[in-house]
This record gives C-alpha cells, structure tokens and sequence, in this order.
C-alpha cells in the first residue's frame, strides 16, 4: 500500500508529538503522518520525572527551557492548566556552602536566567517566597541563595542539619508530561495530522534527497512517498539515522528511579523536588562491604558517588508518593525495548537520600510496598545539548538526544525542529542546537566543560 505526507515524523514520544503539533500550529503543515512501533509518549516519555527547569549551566540551554517555559506557560493559560504546572523550583541543597562560590559566580555570568538573591544568616526569610507560595503566573525567576539555618530547617524541616545551603531556582517545578503530550497530540490531530502504528525500516533517497519512508505495519508493509522525514526516535534515533547511512554522536545511558508511599510522612507535601549537590559515600555494613568488595560489578558502591540525587513528593496533597531518583550512571549501552532495572538501585538510592533527608532511614530494610522501580534511556551528546535540524540528506532532520531534559524542553524543541522542516526564520539558537555546532570543536569543548561543571 503507497500512501503521501507532506512530512513523516517517525517517535510520537513527547518530542516527535511536539515537532507534529508546531508543524500544524505554527506553519499550517497538516498533512503530517506520525510513526511509531508503540501507543504515542510510552516510551522514555513515560518514564519522565516530569521536572522543568530554566536553571541551566550553559547560555544556549537557557536560553532553550526559557522559550519552553514561555510556550508551556501560554498553553496553560489557554487551556485552565490541563497538564498541571506548577512552580514550587528546584531546590539544590548542599553540606558546603563554601564551595558554592564559583557555582554562583557561573550562574552568574548567564544572560536571562534571572536575578541570585542571598538570603544570609540572620536575614529572617525577609523578600523569600516559600516554595508553596509560587503560582506558574508569579514571574519569579533567578534563584534564592537560602545560608541562614533557620530559614533552611523553616523551609525544609526534613533536611539533615547539616546541610549548610540551598539554592531556589524559581522558574523551575513540574508538569504532568503525559498531560502536555496528550494536549499537543489531540491538537494536532484535530488539525489533520495522522497516526500510523508500525516501525520505520528504511528511508528511501533519490538524488541525495528524501523520497520516501517504507513502514511494517500489523497490516503489512506501507510505503510512504514523502520529502521530508524527522527522526524523532528517542534511544533509536542512532539506529534510524543508519537508515539513512548517517551516525549521530550519541550514547544511550540508562537512568532509574523508584517510588513508594512515605507512610511515615517523611517528606513534606509542599517539598520542591529536591537534588543533593554532594558526592557522597554510602555507610554500608560490614558484612555489606565485604559482599560488594568482593564483586567486580558492586565495587563502584564502595566509591564516592556523585552528587544530582533527587527527591520529590508525588501527587497531590492527599497522596502519600515519594519518587526517589539518581543518575548515577555513566555508562552508554545498546539500547533495548524493556530494560529491567538493576536490583542493588531501591537500596542504593534511598540510603543516599537518607543522607540528605535522614527521616528516609526508617525506611532501609523494610521499603514499603508496592515498590516501583523503573528506568529508561538518557540519549545523550558528549556536551549534553540535544540535536535538532538537518541530519545532512535533504528532508532529513534529527530531533533528539534530550537526555534527561525532554519533557521540560519538548515544546521549545519541537518548534524548533517545526522551524527547520518548514523553512521558516531561526531563533538566534538554532544553529548551536544543530549538527553544525561539530564544524566548531572549540565551541563544543567548551559546551562541554560548562554541562559538566554545572551538572546535577
Ligand atoms: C528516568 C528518567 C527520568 C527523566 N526525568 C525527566 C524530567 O524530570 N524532566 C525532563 O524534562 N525530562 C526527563 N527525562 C527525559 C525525557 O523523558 C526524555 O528526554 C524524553 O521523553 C525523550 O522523548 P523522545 O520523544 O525523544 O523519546 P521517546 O519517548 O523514547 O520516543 C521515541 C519514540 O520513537 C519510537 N521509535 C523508535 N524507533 C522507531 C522506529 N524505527 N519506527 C517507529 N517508531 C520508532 C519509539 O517507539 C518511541 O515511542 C527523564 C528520562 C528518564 C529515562
């Protein structure tokens, strides 16, 4: 069966539906068919913290989650909040206030990321709004810098006293990601733009541009004449690419996270998601010690670890939820459909943020259940920048690589990969986002040194 599209999408996870709905709304390109092997944001899109931020270490990534947040904040408004923003921040805590100097003084040097309020010992909270006093319409961005005790334990009574600092980043919170996705995929269908169930497996050319898409399907294979083709496939955007005789400079890492009802009430309701900024070493036992010394694949637990754990109460006030999480790994693999979580993750990570929040240790040995685990593929860059716009073979473009930041950024990508397809005028941003920044290695080595000085 031969069918034609304008353009084909192939991923309806959060960044290929985004691309999809920009298309329609802002270039009035309707005649767009969205592929996918699996049910639209199943995928890595599923397993989102769902967690926004305009806080960023580097210009071009603010720059990026600033225009995200200005998209996500308008659709709220039109829509009376249908995907549930709200602006608690993130709070970044740290046992060494000393050493936040120079991270402040990079914040610092960022154009549009807003004003660094201190609020010293002593200050009394004077000028702060308390995480649960934001509202998405508040405009508060920039960061407070909370160093007076008494504020931190007012703000935070679950923090282990010796946490010395937090910083507040305000335009900052979270959605429900499967709400936004769901609100851009029914718009954009609603404006004509078609699913197809099935899997891409090959990507014709004629005279070096894209010609068509051939699709299997339940019902067969389908051939799809088109010109122009994104590849929005998330941890597979490698292996489409390949399609197309192209290779991407990506890994895929993968991520985990539990989650359980805090039946003891550890974590208050109002919390911000919370990340802990220090490295760490965990106080195993003896016995454990011993066990993972002993093991070539555990040894690493012995280590210091790195700093980025999270905490976050989920749901409403009624809900007794935490979500635990930790991107603890470095280590790029082959990406498969259902990756099971490793089993050494639920105990690894919540006595890690015992450290930070030590009513949480009540819980180790006896982690109430139902427990769930699960995980999903950072797809990354060295630099961690996504890539989006031209994939070198005319009509072809890459919307990927949003490692753990497509949710928050899936608006702002997705209308700027709508911006590539259709031709149409470029944020000042473009060109960095695309796979013309590697004609620049001192500009990517750059990117890259700042994304791991800032990294949490
Ligand atoms: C544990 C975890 C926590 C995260 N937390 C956050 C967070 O708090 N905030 C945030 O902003 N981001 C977060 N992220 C990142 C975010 O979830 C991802 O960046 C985002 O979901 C990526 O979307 P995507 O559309 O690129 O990929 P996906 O959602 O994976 O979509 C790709 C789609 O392509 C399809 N596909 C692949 N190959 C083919 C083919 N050949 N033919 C047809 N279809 C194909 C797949 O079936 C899939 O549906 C997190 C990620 C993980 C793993």
């Amino acid at each position: 069966m031969t069918q034609t599209a304008q353009v084909v999408i192939c991923g309806a996870g959060s960044v290929g539906v985004a691309t999809a709905y920009y298309l329609a709304a802002h270039h009035q390109i309707r005649d767009v068919l969205l592929v996918d092997l699996h049910p639209p944001l199943s995928q890595t899109s599923a397993k989102s913290g769902e967690n926004i931020r305009a806080w960023w270490p580097v210009q071009p990534m603010v720059d990026l989650a600033n225009r995200s947040f200005d998209l996500m904040e308008a659709l709220a408004a039109e829509t009376g909040n249908a995907f549930h923003l709200e602006k608690r921040g993130y709070a970044y805590a740290t046992q060494d206030a000393a050493g936040l100097q120079g991270y402040l003084d990079h914040y610092r040097s960022l154009a549009r990321l807003g004003e660094i309020r201190i609020h010293d010992r002593g200050a009394t909270g004077a000028g702060y709004a308390a995480p649960w006093e934001s509202q998405p319409s508040d405009g508060l961005d920039g960061a407070d810098v909370l160093l007076d005790p008494v504020l931190i334990r007012q703000t935070f009574p679950h923090f282990a006293p010796t946490v010395q600092a937090v910083v507040h980043a305000r335009r900052a919170g979270s959605i429900s990601a499967q709400g936004l996705g769901m609100l851009l995929l029914e718009r954009a269908k609603a404006a004509g733009v078609r699913e197809l169930r099935g899997e891409v497996v090959a990507v014709e050319t004629k005279g070096g541009a894209v010609c068509g898409v051939t699709v299997h399907t339940p019902a067969g294979p389908q051939h799809i004449e088109t010109r122009n083709f994104v590849n929005a496939a998330g941890p597979f955007a490698n292996r489409v690419a390949a399609l197309l005789g192209r290779s991407l400079p990506i890994s895929t890492v993968f991520q985990q996270k539990i989650a359980f009802q805090d039946t003891l009430g550890v974590i208050p309701r109002n919390a911000p998601f919370t990340i802990f900024m220090d490295r760490q070493r965990i106080a195993w036992s003896d016995e454990e010690r011993q066990e993972f010394a002993s093991d070539p694949a555990y040894a690493w637990l012995l280590e210091e670890l790195p700093g980025g754990l999270h905490i976050k109460p989920e749901g409403g006030p009624e809900s007794t939820w935490i979500k635990l999480g930790w991107a603890i790994n470095q280590r790029g693999e082959e990406p498969i459909w259902e990756r099971p979580g490793d089993p050494a993750f639920p105990d690894l990570v919540l006595r890690g943020a015992a450290t930070l929040a030590p009513g949480l240790r009540q819980y180790v040995g006896r982690l109430p259940r139902p427990l769930l685990h699960y995980g999903g593929y950072y797809t990354k860059t060295p630099e961690n920048l996504p890539l989006i716009g031209p994939l070198g073979v005319d009509g072809a473009f890459i919307a990927g690589a949003f490692s753990g930041f497509g949710t928050m950024m899936s608006c702002a990508g997705g209308e700027l990969a709508a911006a590539w397809v259709a031709g149409a005028e470029l944020p000042s941003y473009a060109e960095v986002f695309s796979l013309n920044r590697y004609t620049n290695p001192t500009l990517v080595e750059t990117l890259s040194r700042l994304a791991r000085a800032g990294e949490l």
